[in-house]
C-alpha cells in the first residue's frame, strides 16, 4: 500500500504516534493508500514552518522573476508525474483517468504557469498628483496563507489557490480533502525538487471540525485563508477567520442554471448541457444541475438530451472509454442517494438513470419537480439533472436568481441581444453564453449569495494575497 505524509518545513513526515488512515478507493470500495493524520499538533507545526520561512527565509525576497523560473520548473515536473498524480485523484475520489490525466493534470500545471508569469508581468499603478508628488502602488506578499481544499477536483483546485498564493512570495499550509488527499503530497514532494525552498510549500492532512481544518483555521499566525467547499463550513471558516481579522475567500456551492431558448443550437446545447452534469459524475460546483428549456422545444430537448445521457458510458474510472465514475466516497453516495426517495414528493418524473452497482449513480433526468422541491434548490453534487419548461424570458430569469446559490448560469441563444440581457440580468459570478467551462485565468471566478465571498484569478487574486500598499512621493522640493 502506498504511504502518504504531511510536507512540513522540507520534510515528509508522519504523525506524531504514528497515526494514519486509509485513503478509499471508490470503484473497488477497498483502501488504497496509507495517509499521515494529522491533529492541531501537526497543524500548529506546519504554520510555524510558514511563518519562519516568510519572516526569515529566502521566498517573499526573492523578486517575482527568480520565483517564476522555480514555479515554471515546478509545472514542468507536475506535467512530467501527470500519470502518477491523474491516477493518485482517480484512486482517491474515482474521477475518470481521461479527465484527471486529460484535463486536471494539464490546467493544474497551467495555473502555476499562468500565476508566475501574472506575477512577475503585472504592473503597478503610478498616480501623478497636482500636489507636486506622486503615488505609486506596491503589491508585497500577505504571509503565511491556509489553503483549505475539497475532493471534486483535488490537485486542479489546490493549485488555483496555491499558484497565486506562491507567486505573489507568500508561505502555504495546504489542507487537501480528507476524501483526496494523495496528490497534495506529491505535489509538494515535486515542489522541492523543483527548487522552491523548505518550509514554503507545507502539507498537513487531516479531518476538518476539531482538527487540521479548525486548527488551522484558528490560528492567530495566518495572515490568509482560502477556502473552497460546502457554503456550511464556509461559515464556520468564515467565522474563525473573523476572530483573528483574518481575509478570507470563500468559493463555496452552487446550483448552476442553464436555459435553453428555442432559438439555441441544439445539438450544441445538448452536448454542453451533457458535460455541465455529468463530467465528473456531477461531483462539480458550477455543475448545470437544473436546466430550463423554453416550452416550444421542451420535448425535443428532453428527448435528445436523455438518449446522449444514456449513450454515457459509466464505469472503472481507470479505465480510458468510462465517462461516469463511482461517487467519491460512501458518505457522498448515501448522501446522493437519498435525493431518489424523495422523487415522488417532488412530483417530478424520473424518466432515465438510476442507483448502479456499489457507489455508482447512472446519469439521471428528472422533469419538472415542483419549484420548491429539493431537488430545485439543494446542491445534490451528483450525476442527477432537472428539466423544467419555460414560457417567457422573464420568467425564466426570475426562476434562474430564485436560488440562494448564485455561482454560475449557462445561456444558449443564437440572439446576440438577449444573451447580453438575460447575462446581466443573472446574480451569479460566471455566465457561458453557448458553451461551458470555459476560463480565462484573468478573469474573476466565485460566486453571489451563498456561493461564496470574493473572487480569485488575475489582479482578484493579487488583491487577496497581497497586501497592496501607497508610496506617497513627493517630487518637487518646494511643496509641502
Ligand atoms: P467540505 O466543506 O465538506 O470540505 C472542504 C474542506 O474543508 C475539506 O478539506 C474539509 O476537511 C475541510 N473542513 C470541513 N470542515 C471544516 C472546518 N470546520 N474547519 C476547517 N476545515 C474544514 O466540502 P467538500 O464536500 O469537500 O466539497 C464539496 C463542496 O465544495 C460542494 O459544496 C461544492 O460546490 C464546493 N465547491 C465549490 C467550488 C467553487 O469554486 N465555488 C469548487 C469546488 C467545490
Amino acid at each position: 500500500m502506498e504511504t502518504f505524509g504531511h510536507i512540513i518545513g522540507g520534510e515528509e513526515v508522519q504523525s506524531e504516534g504514528g497515526r494514519v488512515f486509509p485513503s478509499i478507493d471508490p470503484f473497488t470500495r477497498e483502501p488504497w493508500a496509507e495517509i499521515a493524520l494529522g491533529t492541531h499538533v501537526e497543524a500548529d507545526r506546519a504554520v510555524q514552518a510558514a511563518r519562519r520561512a516568510f519572516d526569515e527565509g529566502p521566498w517573499p525576497r526573492m523578486s517575482a522573476g527568480e520565483r517564476r523560473k522555480l514555479i515554471h520548473r515546478f509545472a514542468d515536473l507536475i506535467e512530467e508525474h501527470g500519470d502518477e498524480l491523474a491516477m493518485a485523484d482517480t484512486r482517491d475520489m474515482g474521477k475518470p483517468i481521461t479527465q484527471s490525466r486529460g484535463n486536471d493534470v494539464p490546467r493544474t500545471a497551467m495555473n502555476f504557469r499562468f500565476f508566475a508569469d501574472h506575477a512577475a508581468l503585472s504592473p503597478g499603478e503610478v498616480l501623478p498628483m497636482d500636489s507636486g508628488h506622486h503615488t505609486y502602488t506596491r503589491y508585497d506578499a500577505a504571509g503565511v496563507v491556509v489553503a483549505i481544499a475539497p475532493w471534486n477536483f483535488p490537485m486542479m483546485l489546490e493549485s488555483w489557490k496555491v499558484a497565486p498564493a506562491l507567486a505573489w512570495g507568500n508561505t502555504v499550509v495546504l489542507k487537501p480533502a480528507e476524501d483526496s488527499p494523495a496528490s497534495a503530497t506529491i505535489m509538494a514532494r515535486l515542489a522541492l525538487q523543483a527548487g522552491i525552498p523548505p518550509g514554503v510549500f507545507n502539507v498537513v492532512h487531516g479531518y476538518g471540525p476539531d482538527s487540521v481544518g479548525s486548527a488551522l483555521t484558528e490560528n492567530p499566525d495566518v495572515d490568509r485563508i482560502t477556502f473552497t467547499g460546502e457554503s456550511s463550513t464556509g461559515k464556520v471558516i468564515a467565522r474563525a477567520a473573523a476572530a483573528n481579522l483574518v481575509p478570507v475567500s470563500l468559493e463555496l456551492g452552487g446550483k448552476g442554471a442553464n436555459v435553453v431558448f428555442a432559438d439555441a443550437d441544439l445539438d450544441n446545447a445538448v452536448e454542453w448541457s451533457i458535460k455541465a452534469i455529468f463530467t465528473n459524475a456531477g461531483q462539480v460546483c458550477l455543475a448545470g444541475s437544473r436546466i430550463y428549456v423554453e416550452r416550444s422545444i421542451m420535448d425535443e430537448f428532453v428527448e435528445r438530451f436523455s438518449e446522449a445521457a444514456n449513450a454515457m458510458v459509466v464505469g472503472d474510472p481507470k479505465e480510458s472509454t468510462t465517462q461516469v465514475g463511482p461517487l467519491a466516497s460512501g458518505v457522498h453516495y448515501t448522501k446522493v442517494r437519498g435525493y431518489f426517495d424523495t422523487i415522488p414528493q417532488s412530483n417530478g418524473t424520473q424518466i432515465s438513470g438510476g442507483l448502479g452497482d456499489g457507489w455508482f449513480i447512472r446519469p439521471t433526468i428528472i422533469v419538472e419537480p415542483d419549484r420548491e422541491s429539493t431537488h430545485q434548490r439543494e446542491e445534490i453534487f451528483g450525476p442527477i439533472v432537472t428539466i423544467t419548461p419555460f414560457d417567457s424570458e422573464e420568467e425564466v430569469v426570475g426562476e434562474v436568481n430564485d436560488s440562494p446559490y448564485g455561482l454560475n448560469a449557462m445561456v444558449f441563444t443564437e440572439n446576440l441581444v438577449k444573451a447580453h440581457r438575460v447575462s446581466a440580468a443573472l446574480v451569479v459570478g460566471t455566465v457561458w453564453v453557448n458553451c461551458f467551462f470555459i476560463r480565462d485565468l484573468r478573469a474573476p471566478f466565485g460566486g453571489a449569495k451563498q456561493s461564496g465571498v470574493g473572487r480569485e484569478g488575475g489582479t482578484f487574486s493579487r488583491e487577496f494575497f497581497t497586501e497592496p500598499k501607497a508610496v506617497v512621493m513627493q517630487m518637487e522640493r518646494s511643496s509641502h
